[in-house]
Order: structure tokens, then C-alpha cells, then sequence
């Protein structure tokens, strides 16, 4: 099933959960949909975190990891949900200007990772320009960004990239403790009203977000 078809059934299948289950919480830890999003990308479940879109992953990212005195790395003008996590946490915000191409200069982003840096996000295709870093290009990034540093990369619109390299992050995502990679229903899928997002990663960033989210 793909497009509509798949949006039809999907929707069906919420309405008819919905009948028998509005009136309830929510199951705290997904677990359903935990086990299939942790089957289909050859994970275990307890490296998969939902949120109620991946923007309240990004924004937990922040709570879980800055504080004042901190630093969070990202690129400008980027998802405009970014800015919000320095302001939240009186970190600082170290905002890199794209490259004349409209992608992430990965390379200034990294060379300004220094000891007071908890986290750096890579939105790929970055929101709004649409450019693409490849995935050698972000291999060689995440490897110059040390291993206590966290690595957040945004795949909102990991979908529309039609190249099959597009994966590697995810497939990184599996090894790479300090990285978590963000995907969203509400894009491609075409839910957005359903805020649902989920992001693969190493445990310690699974267990950190655990620990912020509401129940
Ligand atoms: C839309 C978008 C998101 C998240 O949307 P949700 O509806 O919260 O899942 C995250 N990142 C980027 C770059 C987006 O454009």
C-alpha cells in the first residue's frame, strides 16, 4: 500500500481504535508501534522514542540536555523550531549561517563544538531551503563531533529524498550512541494531526528523553 491508499486504511484504523479507545490514556510507552517502527528499522524497541511529533522530541532533546552555560549547535535559517531550545534552557545558541548553496556548513558547525557544547542538531533536507548534505558528508561531520557530544539529525523530510544512500544515518543511528535520528509522520505520511513523530538512537538519548517526556 502506498499514498492514499495507505492513508485510507491508516486513517480507518485510527478511527476504529479511536471507537473503542479515546476515553482511555494512551499506552505511556507505545509499545505497539514502538515494536513495528523498531522492526522496520532493524532496531530494538528500546532504541525507538516517540513523541507527539518530532517536534516535542527536539524540544525534550533540549530539556533533557541544556542548561545555562551550555551550548546547543545548530544551522541559520533552519527549522524555526530550534531557536525555542536555548530560549527555554538559558543555553546559548550557536546559529550557523547555511553555506552560499543553502545547505549546512558542517564543517564551521563542528569547528564550534567545543566542551560547554551538550548538543547539535542537522536538519537534512534542511527546512526551509530543501538542500541535502549526502551521507559521506554527514559520516565525516558525526565522526569530528566527539562521542560525549549529542547529535541530532532532523529527518522530517527524509522521504522525499529519492536516493537510496538516504538511509545511512539511521543505519548509523543503530551503532553511534551519541546520535538520534528524527522522522515524522506528519510530512510525508500526510498525519500531521496525528502528532506523530519518533526519533532511532542510541539508549543513552532514548533513556534522556524518557526521562523528560510527559507519561
Ligand atoms: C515538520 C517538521 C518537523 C516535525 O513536525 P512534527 O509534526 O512535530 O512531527 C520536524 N522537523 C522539521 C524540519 C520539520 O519541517
Amino acid at each position: 500500500l502506498v499514498g492514499e491508499d495507505l492513508r485510507a486504511v491508516g486513517l480507518q484504523q485510527v478511527v476504529r481504535a479511536g471507537v473503542e479507545s479515546f476515553n482511555r490514556y494512551p499506552d505511556a510507552y507505545g509499545r505497539v508501534l514502538r515494536a513495528a517502527l523498531a522492526e522496520r528499522h532493524h532496531v530494538e524497541s528500546d532504541q525507538v522514542v516517540l513523541g507527539n511529533g518530532s517536534c516535542e522530541l527536539i524540544l525534550l532533546a533540549g530539556e533533557a540536555l541544556l542548561d545555562p552555560g551550555t551550548t546547543v549547535v545548530h544551522a541559520e535559517p533552519s527549522f524555526a523550531i530550534y531557536p525555542h531550545l536555548a530560549a527555554a534552557s538559558g543555553a546559548e545558541a550557536i546559529a550557523v549561517p547555511l553555506d552560499d548553496d543553502g545547505g549546512h556548513d558542517l564543517m564551521t558547525m563542528a569547528a564550534y563544538v567545543d566542551e560547554r557544547t551538550r548538543l547539535v542538531i542537522v536538519c537534512n533536507p534542511n527546512n526551509p531551503t530543501g538542500v541535502y548534505r549526502s551521507a559521506d558528508e554527514l559520516e565525516r561531520f558525526v565522526e569530528m563531533i566527539p562521542d560525549d557530544v549529542a547529535v541530532l539529525i532532523d529527518e522530517a523530510y527524509h522521504d522525499f529524498v529519492d536516493l537510496a544512500e538516504s538511509g545511512r544515518m539511521m543505519s548509523l543511528a543503530r551503532r553511534r550512541s551519541n546520535l538520534l535520528v528524527t522522522r515524522t509522520f506528519s510530512k510525508a505520511f500526510g498525519l500531521p494531526g496525528l502528532r506523530v513523530g519518533y526519533g532511532v538512537g542510541g539508549r543513552g538519548w532514548i533513556e534522556a528523553l524518557g526521562k523528560v517526556r510527559q507519561p
